[in-house]
């Protein structure tokens, strides 16, 4: 089966198609600009060109019709018709409580999408457009939703509830909810396949480092604690983002800033993390260049981020009371050799030891610790579109 994977956002698209025979990658790319003008970056994987140009696009129906045009076209096109694609897996955002599991996408599930819109105002509708413009132009081709939020609904009470008055969460569902769970989930299991043992059989704790950062604790397959919490603002510094900070914060700002909660907040979101702290960039790369060339904010960045992950990791081996991997993944997580070992450095006390020309490796799964290293430590690409992609066709095949 061929299955159409969609990340949609406001006014953006991403797309790969994937061929499920052998898991393997047909075509991906990017529709940009729509509602504004439109551009479509399509990249076929069988030695055919590449299309980069504006492509009009006033909704995302014009968008999804331009990628199935590129799909199936003599110059660009993977499949011959779009009868050959199955089914398409949607990237949900926010599943609230309702979604433990992807889900097949009906009547019930759109309204139950639509519900969480208040938990994730600016995703859960992008992502419902999306859904809709692909029925319009595919009519009845399955479609499956997979949400960032589904893999966390295991956590227990204690680690997702906070101490505030318990009325906020009967009556308003706030609670910490995590996110960035797919990627979590495709990582546990591949270092369950790495270290060869069942996953149920693990204590494994999974830190995806990209320009968002989540640390996932997960006992025997299932996540038990996640850094993210009611919003992906929680948790660790991240490229533009806070992290954890004291919410009095917030108060204080506004009495002496004269800017209200609002404003306040989006620069809690956007402007801050490694950004507010270094003045130089939110991308490590910059930071990593601007630290080596004497710039002490950036450094402290740089050691801010590595102590926050280093204290997490610590925490959840508490949580789970014990560890037997730790994973690195996303854009920091796969890439930055020196932030990995910072980190691992905290986390001697494990017996965590890592081989330099191991950890110098880059762009496949692999192991970073020595042979005598207590804890193994993992370096795994994440995949999160080939996730969607199995959810998808084990769904629509009624596995
Ligand atoms: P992601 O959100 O997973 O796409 O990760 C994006 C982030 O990965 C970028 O903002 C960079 O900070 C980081 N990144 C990518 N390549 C490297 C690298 N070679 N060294 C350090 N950081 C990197």
């Amino acid at each position: 089966m061929k299955i159409l994977v969609i990340n949609c956002g406001s006014s953006s698209l991403k797309y790969q198609l994937l061929d499920m025979a052998d898991e393997t990658l047909l075509a991906k790319g990017l529709c940009e600009r729509i509602g504004i003008d439109g551009h479509l970056t399509h990249k076929p994987q069988n030695g055919k060109p590449v299309f980069n140009e504006d492509v009009a696009m006033p909704t995302h129906t014009e968008a999804i019709a331009a990628v199935l045009d590129k799909l199936t076209s003599a110059e660009y096109g993977v499949v011959s018709s779009m009868k050959e694609i199955g089914a398409v897996g949607h990237r949900v955002v926010h599943g609230g409580e309702k979604f433990a599991a992807s889900v097949r996408i009906d009547a019930s599930v759109m309204d139950a999408i639509a519900e969480c819109i208040p938990l994730a105002p600016l995703h859960n509708p992008a992502n419902i457009t999306g859904i809709e413009a692909c029925r319009a132009v595919m009519g009845d081709v399955p479609q499956v939703a997979v949400f960032d939020t589904a893999f966390h609904q295991s956590m227990p009470g204690k680690a997702f509830t906070y101490a505030i008055p318990y009325e906020y969460y009967t009556d308003l569902k706030v609670r910490r909810y995590g996110f960035h769970g797919t990627s979590h989930r495709y990582v546990a299991r591949r270092a369950a396949e790495m270290l060869g043992k069942p996953l149920d059989a693990l204590k494994l704790i999974s830190c995806h480092m990209g320009n968002g950062s989540s640390i996932c604790a997960i006992d025997g397959g299932k996540s038990v604690d996640t850094s993210m919490g009611f919003t992906p603002i929680a948790g660790l510094p991240m490229g533009t983002r806070c992290g954890d900070i004291d919410v009095s914060i917030l108060e204080y700002l506004a009495a002496n800033t004269g800017k209200d909660v609002k404003e306040l907040t989006n620069i809690l979101n956007k402007k801050s993390g490694v950004l507010g702290v270094s003045g130089v960039s939110s991308d490590f790369r910059d930071l990593d260049a601007a630290a080596a060339q004497g710039n002490e904010r950036a450094r402290l960045a740089l050691e801010m981020f590595q102590y926050a992950v280093a204290k997490t990791v610590g925490g959840y081996v508490a949580a789970m009371n014990g560890v037997d991997g730790i994973i690195f993944t996303a854009g920091v997580g796969e890439n930055s050799a020196d932030t990995r070992a910072a980190i691992c450095r905290y986390l001697g006390y494990l017996g965590v030891e890592i081989s330099d020309e191991r950890n110098a490796k880059r762009g496949e799964d692999t192991f970073i610790s020595t042979d005598g290293s207590r804890v193994p430590v993992m370096v795994i690409p994440t995949n999160e579109e080939l996730v969607i992609a199995r959810d998808t066709r084990d769904i629509v095949e009624g596995k």
